[in-house]
């Protein structure tokens, strides 16, 4: 896992204390570390097509970090439950934030 350390901005795989500053990453560690295990329950449940489940891992996911997978959980559950069309759109905004002609289609 490669994490961004928040003081310098280096990238760091493997330690947990920054090579360049000595900042300690572990709790950003901790926390994508919850987040794809949230969006990793979520894929499950979404291919048992328990809509409901997926999209609350999606939020879960995507209120700890902001990744195009957790969008895309978000997307493909909103769809299976058949959410609003507004709430469909935010999902797949986040997936492709610059991407307006295809979420106007929906
Ligand atoms: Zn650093």
């Amino acid at each position: 896992m490669t994490i961004v350390c928040p003081a310098c901005k280096k990238e760091n795989t493997g330690d947990m204390v920054c090579s360049r500053c000595g900042c300690d990453i572990t709790p950003l560690a901790e926390i994508i570390s919850a987040a794809e295990n949230v969006l990793n329950h979520g894929i499950a449940a979404l291919k048992r097509k328990e809509g409901k489940t997926a999209l609350a891992c999606a939020k879960r996911s995507w209120a700890l970090k902001n990744s195009i997978q957790a969008a895309q959980l978000g997307f493909f559950a909103s769809l299976m439950i058949n959410d609003s069309v507004e709430r469909t759109r935010v999902w797949h905004r986040r997936i492709k934030p610059n991407s307006q002609q295809f979420s106007s289609a929906l």
